[in-house]
């Protein structure tokens, strides 16, 4: 039977999400909101019901054309090609999301964070605040929500970088009486490439000097209009330091973790990334993971980087034990025998004896020189896609910043897309090395205008290996990216015929092989040259000369008229008679 998400009927009736939940709450239907997808029929039904109450209030704005949230639709598209069965049984029940809450210093993050740690009503019984573990969960409307308590685009990109995906939605904070500030702008670009759905809190609605709509109308400058507006962007008021707004704010997170339809396996194979970790005196290593698929139990063995252990017991954020951490639930784990990094994946294992094997690999691993992590050019090469160059771009002023966005939109390469990832004012800092180290797909470069490395980005830069450079001419800059926009489309070769050879007679040297003892019968012959082999016109071999002699001398070339001894690499059937094509290999985009 055909379905629907109830989130296109708020479209199909030209009204936002958010007004959808209210008509939903005052029909008293709001358990809808817990569905995502409903049949055909009952579809109808509630159109209908909701067309009414639209008409009724006359209250909905203007339909617009772009009702559905953005970044709602790629998971929606994505679960609609799967075929229905799948969609509805195979891929497990509904799990809660993973928060994360980013934004400009001071402007009220954790704040937030405090604020809505309030409203959970199982820790008001438990009596107050517990230690924290780096996550919390709170109840809202019978469902739970996962919340990352390390504010902040550094902690959250740090992990990403590490190759860990934890989080499914990311609350922006932008304080009504401040505005768009710079590290908004950082924390919208870290959220962009994570891409993650993202709600924004305009939080300090109570100061006198708040001011609302400015920050709708910044924000709609950077491209995130407000649903208010007939934009994209689910944005909430909120006063988190009276508690104001919380419960709206709560709502749409679940109504974009529903659109988003979070599902997990409990019974599946573990996912679980680790968010913190420390050394504790009396208990040693404790990590705080996050469990994505599957089910953490104590008991368990695992393995997490290079470190190892049974897991001898589960905390819950309020620090109680627990048998088992389900699907989207934080735990700290006791057990391991070493701190692991956050943004480390915990792998389940048969038994210690394999954890063991697993972390003396790796460590042995480690020992070699690093291997590179990103694809080799000549992979590059082979991928079929277009190739993406994506810069972090930071520059002295925000004149010199345009200047150099400017110089740089003018480059144009066939084969490789440049795209500026994040684009600042100020020194390279942490924060731009690890959105740099993030990138997936592409190949990331930090460049800096007129401006210098702040010294923990040095650090960031020798752990992640990213490529950085600075330049105090613009010229160089447009200079260097268009050489690296080369490189990665790749040399390009040609091939010149630059002579031939006779094959006189062939030896076979022990340890050697076979060397054709020959003649230049025209042009000359070059040591590394490409050779072709033809007997009786035919090309019977392809290769490249690996040695060249002349009597018992290694020799670069030899000219016409001249003999040589020739041993061509990977091939021992060269015959007397055999003519040799030599040909030169040149470069003819040097990079
Ligand atoms: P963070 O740096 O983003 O984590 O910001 P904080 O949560 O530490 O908040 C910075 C300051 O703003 C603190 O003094 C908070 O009390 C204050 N603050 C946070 N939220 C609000 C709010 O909603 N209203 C008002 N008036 N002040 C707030």
């Amino acid at each position: 039977m055909a379905k629907k998400r109830i989130y296109e009927i708020a479209k199909e009736l030209g009204i936002t999400s958010r007004e959808l939940l209210r008509l939903l709450k005052e029909l008293g239907m709001e358990d809808l909101r817990a569905v995502s997808t409903v049949s055909e029929e009952d579809a109808s039904a509630i159109k209908e019901l909701l067309a009414e109450q639209v008409g009724k209030k006359g209250a909905v704005a203007a339909p617009s054309p772009k009702e559905a949230v953005a970044v709602e639709e790629k998971p929606t598209e994505a679960v609609a090609e799967k075929p229905e069965a799948e969609a509805e049984g195979k891929r497990g029940v509904p799990r809660p999301p993973v928060v994360a809450v980013l934004g400009h210093i001071d402007h009220g993050k954790t704040t937030l964070l405090d604020a809505i740690r309030k409203t959970n009503v199982a820790e008001r019984e438990a009596g107050g605040i517990t230690q924290s573990i780096g996550a919390y969960q709170v109840e809202y409307n019978g469902r739970l929500i996962t919340f990352i308590d390390t504010p902040g685009h550094r902690a959250f990109t740090a992990m990403r970088a590490r190759g860990a995906k934890v989080t499914d939605i990311a609350i922006l904070v932008v304080a009504a009486d401040d505005g768009v500030m710079a590290q908004t702008v950082e924390a919208i670009n870290h959220i962009k490439a994570a891409k993650v759905p993202m709600i924004v809190a305009i939080n300090k609605i109570d100061k006198p000097n708040a001011n609302p709509d400015r920050v709708r109308q910044q924000l709609a400058e950077l491209g995130f209009a407000p649903e208010e507006w007939g934009g994209d962007t689910i944005m909430v008021p909120i006063s988190a330091l009276k508690g104001e707004g919380i419960d709206e704010l709560l709502e749409m997170i679940l109504l974009v973790a529903d659109l988003q339809d979070l599902r997990a396996d409990p019974n599946g194979e573990l996912e679980a990334w680790v968010i913190e970790s420390n050394l504790d005196p009396k208990r040693g290593p404790l990590a705080t993971v996050i469990v994505k698929n599957g089910t953490l139990r104590v008991q368990d063995v695992i393995v997490v980087g290079t470190a190892w252990g049974r897991v001898r017991a589960l905390l819950d954020y309020q620090g109680k034990r627990i048998k088992e951490a389900l699907p989207g639930t934080p735990a700290q784990v006791l057990g391991l025998n070493d701190v692991p990094q956050p943004g480390e994946r915990v792998e389940r294992v048969k038994n210690p004896r394999e954890a063991e094997r697993i972390v003396s690999e790796r460590l042995e691993a480690l020992k070699k020189p690093p291997e590179r992590r990103r694809p080799s050019i000549e992979e590059l090469l082979a991928a079929q896609e277009k190739k993406k160059l994506k810069l972090v771009l930071k520059a002295a002023s925000v004149g010199a910043l345009e200047a150099a966005q400017l110089e740089l939109g003018t480059i144009q390469f066939d084969e490789v897309d440049i795209e500026i990832i994040h684009a600042g004012v100020g020194p390279i800092n942490e924060s731009d090395i690890l959105l740099a180290a993030a990138v997936e797909e592409g190949e990331p470069l930090v460049v800096g205008f007129g401006v210098k490395v702040d010294p923990k980005a040095k650090k960031a830069i020798e752990q992640y290996g990213v490529p950085v450079r600075t330049y105090d001419v613009i010229y160089d800059l447009i200079k260097d990216i268009e050489t690296a926009g080369k490189r990665l489309i790749g040399p390009k070769y040609l091939e010149e015929k630059v002579g031939e050879a006779e094959v006189l007679k062939t030896f076979k040297i022990s340890g050697v092989g076979v060397v054709a003892g020959c003649r230049v019968t025209s042009g000359k012959v070059i040591r590394g040259g490409k050779v072709k082999v033809i007997r009786k016109g035919e090309e019977v071999f392809t290769g490249e000369i690996a040695s060249l002699k002349h009597y018992t001398q290694d020799v670069q070339e030899m000219k016409e008229g001249q003999e040589c001894g020739i041993r061509i690499k990977d091939f021992d059937k060269v015959k007397p008679g055999d003519i040799l094509e030599v040909y030169e290999v040149k470069v003819i985009q040097p990079v």
